[in-house]
């Protein structure tokens, strides 16, 4: 049997993350070894990480492998209309810096980031297991978890990274309320012939909001809201066809576009855990909960569990406590519930609200679009809450130091 003091199931970009960030502020004090299920990640979306998970990042030690690849978001514009307008009117235009010279969020391919994780994990002497990591009864002083090829892991303390079907938030008995979209989001990399400029835009249209995201280069990538069941027929359709549709949304502002990747659907869905751990076992990213990508949140909740967690379990052990301690796992969940349903709700309100088709709601929303569009001080609040660096969020994402940092 393998001892550890903390054991980490889930080599996504949280897992990854949690790995280096307790590896830092537990100077070694602790064992940390992480358990990955899949051989290879092909997953070739790009996401919008707000300033705080850029600030996390930086203090990892992996943002300059990262940079080449980030594309700063400079401003943003919300425009609102049905399919078949002949124009689509902007509502709400909105920009600036999370502080002087930092942009708010930046658009990174996921395999920019995960291979940046990956090679600091490589040098930082965390053991790395593979297989599906399956958790037996905790007994007296620890959790044990097995793997397939008979590998036994006891440690203090479980974390679950183990994203949206965790099975161990499953087999722990933690209750998951969850509910589907009806709706997919459609991603694929366009090639465009004019500059973006740094530019995002989301064009609310009735099947759901279509997000134009600029990435290095003349690109951007797309996340196409469309109702489940017209997917498929999409999907089947020849690149000429698919790119006059996706020109059908977006104009031609930026000029002829191109497919650069084959377009690729995901489920959309809304979950979050009854409890976000249980004895030895804490839940972490989409284990613990999953949003709409309408705003682009979901992976920055989790890197925002990740530094609120390293900052508990670094406290407990700076003071000799057992980290796998009851009380760990009761102030992670006090310190990520009210941030966690917060967002879940807003997203799925904003969700709601803008796919939706009714006239009535379409004059009350563009109204209310217009009105925040005249109000300075609350774009800058949104630029603020965007950016995820406010007071209330974990040190590290204010860009503060740690311990080991
Ligand atoms: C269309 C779309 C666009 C999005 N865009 C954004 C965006 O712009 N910004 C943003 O912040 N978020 C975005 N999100 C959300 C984001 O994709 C997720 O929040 C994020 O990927 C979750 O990361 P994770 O590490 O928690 O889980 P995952 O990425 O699901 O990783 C879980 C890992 O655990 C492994 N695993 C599973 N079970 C076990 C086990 N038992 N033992 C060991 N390993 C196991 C899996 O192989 C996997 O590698 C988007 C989501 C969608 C659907």
């Amino acid at each position: 049997m393998k001892r550890f003091d903390i054991v980490i199931a889930g080599g996504g970009i949280t897992g990854l993350s949690l790995a280096l960030t307790l590896k830092r502020v537990l100077r070694g004090a602790l064992s940390v070894c992480l358990i990955e299920s899949h051989a290879g990640r092909d997953d070739d979306r790009a996401f919008a990480f707000s300033a705080g998970s850029r600030r996390l990042l930086q203090a990892l030690g992996v943002w300059d492998a990262i940079e080449p690849d980030a594309q700063p978001i400079h401003d943003m514009v919300i425009t609102d209309s049905r399919l078949d307008d002949p124009v689509r009117p902007v509502f709400l235009t909105f920009g600036g810096e999370a502080a002087h010279g930092e942009s708010f969020a930046h658009m990174i391919p996921e395999q920019a980031v995960t291979n940046s994780l990956q090679e600091a994990i490589r040098h930082s002497g965390i053991e790395i297991f593979k297989g599906e990591a399956l958790r037996s009864k905790p007994e007296a002083g620890g959790t044990v978890v097995t793997l397939a090829d008979g590998t036994v892991i006891k440690a203090s303390l479980l974390l679950a990274c183990d994203g949206a079907k965790s099975r161990l938030r499953d087999d722990a008995g933690i209750g998951w309320i969850h509910w589907a979209y009806k709706q997919s989001g459609i991603v694929a990399t366009i090639g465009i012939e004019r500059e973006h400029g740094g530019r995002a835009e989301e064009h609310f249209l009735p099947s759901g909001p279509f997000a134009v995201l600029p990435l290095t280069g003349n690109r951007f990538t797309m996340v196409w809201t469309e109702a489940t069941d017209r997917v498929r027929s999409l999907l089947a359709r020849d690149d000429v066809d698919l790119i006059e549709e996706i020109e059908r949304r977006v104009g031609l502002r930026l000029g002829n576009l191109k497919l650069l990747s084959k377009p690729r659907a995901y489920p959309l869905g809304f979950g979050i855990a009854r409890r976000f751990g249980a004895e030895r076992l804490a839940l972490i990213g989409d284990a613990a909960h999953v949003i709409h990508p309408i705003a682009g949140q979901g992976l920055n909740l989790g890197l925002r569990d990740v530094a609120a967690l390293a900052e508990i379990i670094a406290d407990h052990a700076a003071l000799g406590l057992d980290v796998g301690d009851v009380s760990v796992i009761e102030a992670y969940e006090r310190s990520r519930r009210a941030d966690t349903v917060s967002m879940s709700l807003v997203t799925d309100g904003m969700n709601r609200l803008f796919s939706n088709d009714a006239m009535p709601l379409r004059l009350m929303r563009d109204f209310g679009l217009g009105v925040v569009d005249r109000m300075p001080r609350v774009k800058g609040r949104l630029i603020r809450e965007a950016a995820a660096i406010n007071g209330h969020m974990p040190r590290l994402m204010r860009g503060e130091t740690l311990p080991g940092f």
